[in-house]
């Protein structure tokens, strides 16, 4: 696609903009045209308009479990983390748009009297990518407080509710249907205690601090395996400290595999798989990424 069509379909993007600097791991080439939009209408024009003239689309939140390759993303990369950030409350009840923070949305909640997302403290991500990963802390996860999503989908916004998002351990149905959009989320939660519940959410930091390391990272980068851990795992396998380039199994938790400063997308993915060979070898154990790599090599 010719820079210049990009520039007349979405004036308001920026062009050529790396990554890198939308992602925890701090990795990612260049987006051709970044759009954030202020609104729902406007990421519904963007992405109809995106349809129309075969402009390849792909959805960022908080770019915290995405390892985005070192060319860069085609196209038109629409990021939602920052924009769309409105949370309304009524009663238990809790709508919150898709760019609003998991961290900020347990503050908002727990201050709220409601109980059941202070999970979503140590989850630095958006809204959508909790949907869309049905991410999980402390053994809570996004399933268990979600009522529906709104999701746009070939021309139209369907309210979905839980049980058709196929939600399990790291996946929804949107893994399987990569041109939908998840635009706001809503919740049940129930009546608790503000002090208590923001106690919880302080101890749950504190462990965090605790135990992870303080580089950049996207977080867990592979799925439990069954019945263990993929730290437990990799340390058993000896790779603790083991290198590519910039990125590292941090010896602080060796399922972070941390940005040592300059590391690139491609140095991730061959320890990726470093990493997966040694610990199929020397441990007989299979461990799938949680990470979602995007973008051109
Ligand atoms: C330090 C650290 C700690 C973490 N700890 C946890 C943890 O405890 N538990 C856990 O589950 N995860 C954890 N994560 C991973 C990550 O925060 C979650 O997976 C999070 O839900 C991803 O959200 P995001 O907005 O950053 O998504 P992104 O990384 O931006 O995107 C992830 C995927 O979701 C898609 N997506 C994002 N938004 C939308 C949308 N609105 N509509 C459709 N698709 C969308 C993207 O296209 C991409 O495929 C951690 C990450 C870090 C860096």
């Amino acid at each position: 696609m010719h820079e210049s069509t990009l520039h007349r379909l979405f004036p308001s993007a920026k062009f050529d903009e790396p990554l890198k600097r939308y992602t925890a791991w701090k990795i990612g080439g260049p987006a051709d045209a970044l759009l954030e939009p202020r609104s729902v209408d406007e990421l519904i024009e963007a992405a109809e308009k995106a349809r129309e003239h075969d402009v390849p689309v792909t959805i960022l939140g908080g770019g915290t479990n995405v390892l985005v390759r070192d060319g860069g993303i085609r196209g038109l990369t629409i990021r939602l983390a920052k924009s769309l950030t409105n949370v309304e409350v009524e009663g238990t009840r809790v709508t919150a748009d898709a760019g609003v923070l998991y961290p900020v949305l347990a503050n908002t909640t727990a201050g709220r009297s409601l109980a059941g997302l202070e999970f979503a403290t140590g989850i630095p991500g958006t809204v959508g990518g909790a949907v869309y990963m049905n991410a999980g802390a402390y053994g809570s996860e996004t399933t268990e407080v979600l009522d529906w999503a709104d999701v746009f989908r070939d021309h139209e916004v369907v309210r979905m509710k839980n049980e058709d998002l196929d939600l399990s351990y790291r996946h929804s149905a949107l893994h399987e249907n990569p041109g939908w959009v998840v635009l706001r989320a809503g919740y049940t939660l129930t009546s608790g205690d503000a002090s208590e519940l923001k106690a919880r959410i302080k101890e749950f930091r504190t462990q965090r601090m605790n135990g992870s390391p303080n580089r950049p990272s996207c977080g867990s980068t592979f799925k439990r395996p069954p019945g263990d851990f993929p730290g437990r795992v990799i340390e058993a396998a000896g790779l603790k400290g083991t290198r590519v380039g910039r990125i590292e199994v941090s010896p602080v938790h060796a399922n972070y595999l941390v940005n040592l400063g300059g590391g690139t997308a491609e140095e991730a993915i061959e320890l990726i798989e470093l990493v997966r060979q040694r610990v199929r070898e020397r441990l007989g154990i299979e461990l799938e990424p949680e990470v979602r790599v995007i973008g051109e090599p």
